[in-house]
């Protein structure tokens, strides 16, 4: 695949101070797919001066034009879908099918939904004898990870170019070409130098010069809860704003009503969607124990339809993990989840049989369900990031709330009853920022964000936008 050589720093693509090559590699067969450059402090900080020198300019730009250059930058993701979906597919190995109908087609959403609110917020109210003027925070330090390559990268830049900041983004090491591309269609749309700027490169590297750089107001984080947590140190040392979005363990509550069939097909796919690599993934599913066999066979059944296969094929449902470390770190759990007591009722940790000679030296996992499990095993608290369910009896309502909420983390969560008021109540019980309730469909104008471990803050919509704002009252 094509890809640049330098960096997008000022508006332009510059050579990288230091010029390593890093490989991106295909998951599916191990191929190299092209190199970028890895980016160091240098390049962080050339990027941040940029940023820093556009921030008065850009804030100072009516929104009713922000929201036309959005509006470019919306258009031109959606003429340029096929080609988003196919860079996703070969960086990240999902399958080409949910590369178009979520990767390509969620940041086109996104962006549109920021250029009309961009055109639409009051970004100056009246509160007595105040003016209160919501102002851009300046500029922002971004850092995305692999598993929603470019939503995550315009869940951030779309708000913060509304609001008026300008922005340094890290990507993802695994996934860094739908960045580039982000940033030509930022550059075709007109949006002026220095932004936007895109410094490519690894974490602990580029990704780390980012966090710890004076010069950026907001540091704006998706990925793991370690490194999370190190960005909120560093946040705070420097008092600067930081938005985290972290890890999920999220429960898929089967209230004893609720139509199991429909329940536990939905409940599959969502965390068999994108190989489980899906922070808000509903990985814990729980079901009543009079129910429980049944739910049990009922998710081994819809959990072997997905065959893992090559992501470029269309009829393909699963495809490989992203790399070999999360495949190792997969299967692991897989196997302590065993060792612990849970019972393997689709799936395990040896690699999938029946794959195409091609794709055989891919990341795989094969679709896998764990019965039996008990609140306290691992495969019950922490994030796997992989296919894998693990299905939890409960004796009543009490206790499934004791289990649904009996983790660190609060993301997501699902609930479903025939009574649609009696799932509501339950929903206002759980520690989690997004419940979905008898399957409601994701909307990416509605805060996204975590209760507890899972993070600080909320992104998309009005709420995101307020992220990226901060007040000034005017006494008059
Ligand atoms: P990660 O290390 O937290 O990566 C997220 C982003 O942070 C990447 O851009 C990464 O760069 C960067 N990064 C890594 N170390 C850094 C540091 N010291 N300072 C600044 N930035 C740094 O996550 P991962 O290693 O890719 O995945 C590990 C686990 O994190 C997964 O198994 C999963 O449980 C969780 N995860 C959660 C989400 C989510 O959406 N909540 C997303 C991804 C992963 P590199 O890409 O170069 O490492
Ligand atoms: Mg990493």
């Amino acid at each position: 695949m094509k890809a640049h050589d330098g960096m997008y720093i000022g508006g332009a693509w510059r050579p990288a101070a230091d010029a390593e090559p890093l490989p991106v590699h295909n998951p599916a067969d191990g191929s190299l797919l092209a190199t970028v450059p890895a980016g160091g402090p240098a390049d962080v900080d050339a990027a941040v001066t940029a940023a820093r020198e556009a921030f008065p300019g850009w804030a100072a730009v009516p929104p009713a034009r922000r929201a036309e250059l959005l509006t470019r930058v919306h258009e031109l993701l959606k003429e340029r879908g096929e080609e988003v979906a196919r860079t996703v597919t070969a960086e990240l190995g999902a399958p080409i099918g949910f590369s178009r109908k979520v990767h390509a087609s969620a940041p086109v959403a996104v962006s549109g939904s920021y250029a009309r609110l961009a055109a639409e917020y009051g970004f100056e109210e009246r509160l007595g004898n105040s003016r209160v003027l919501h102002e851009p925070v300046g500029v922002v330090g971004a850092v995305t990870p692999w598993n929603y390559p470019l939503h995550q990268i315009v869940a951030k830049a779309a708000p913060a170019l509304a609001a008026g900041c300008t922005m340094v983004l890290k990507p993802a090491e695994d996934t860094p070409l739908v960045a580039q591309l982000f940033a030509e269609v930022v550059h075709e749309a007109g949006v002026p130098a220095g932004v936007f700027n895109l410094v490519t490169g690894l974490g602990p590297v580029a990704g780390q010069a980012l966090v710890e750089h004076p010069g950026t107001d907001l540091l704006s984080f998706t990925g793991s809860t370690a490194v999370g947590r190190r960005v909120g140190e560093l946040a705070g040392r420097s008092v600067k704003r930081v938005a985290l979005e972290l890890g999920g363990k999220s429960a898929n509550v089967l209230l004893p009503g609720a139509d199991l069939a429909k329940a536990v097909k939905v409940g599959v796919a969502n965390v068999m969607g994108n190989s489980g690599q899906t922070c808000s993934a509903w990985t814990r599913m729980l079901v009543p124990e009079e129910r429980y066999d049944e739910a049990v066979s009922l998710a081994a059944q819809a959990a072997a339809r997905y065959a893992p296969g090559d992501p470029s094929e269309e009829s393909t449902r699963l495809g490989p993990l992203v790399n070999a470390t999360q495949q190792a770190r997969v299967t692991g759990y897989i196997e302590q989840g065993v060792r612990e007591g849970a019972r393997l009722v689709a799936g395990g940790a040896e690699p999938p049989s029946g794959l195409p000679e091609h794709v055989r030296a891919g990341h795989w996992v094969q679709p896998t369900v764990l019965a039996d499990v008990t609140p306290g095993m691992a495969v019950a608290q922490e994030e796997i990031f992989g296919p894998v369910l693990s299905v939890l009896p409960y004796r009543d309502t009490e206790e499934a709330l004791r289990i649904a909420n009996g983790t660190e983390y609060g993301l997501a969560g699902a609930v479903w009853s025939e009574d649609e008021d009696e799932a509501v109540a339950f929903a206002r019980r759980m520690e989690t920022g997004q419940v979905d309730i008898n399957g409601g469909r994701f909307n990416p104008e509605a805060p996204f964000g975590g209760y507890k471990r899972s993070g600080v803050g909320r992104e998309l919509g009005v709420h995101g936008l307020g992220e990226y704002l901060q007040t000034k009252s005017l006494q008059l």
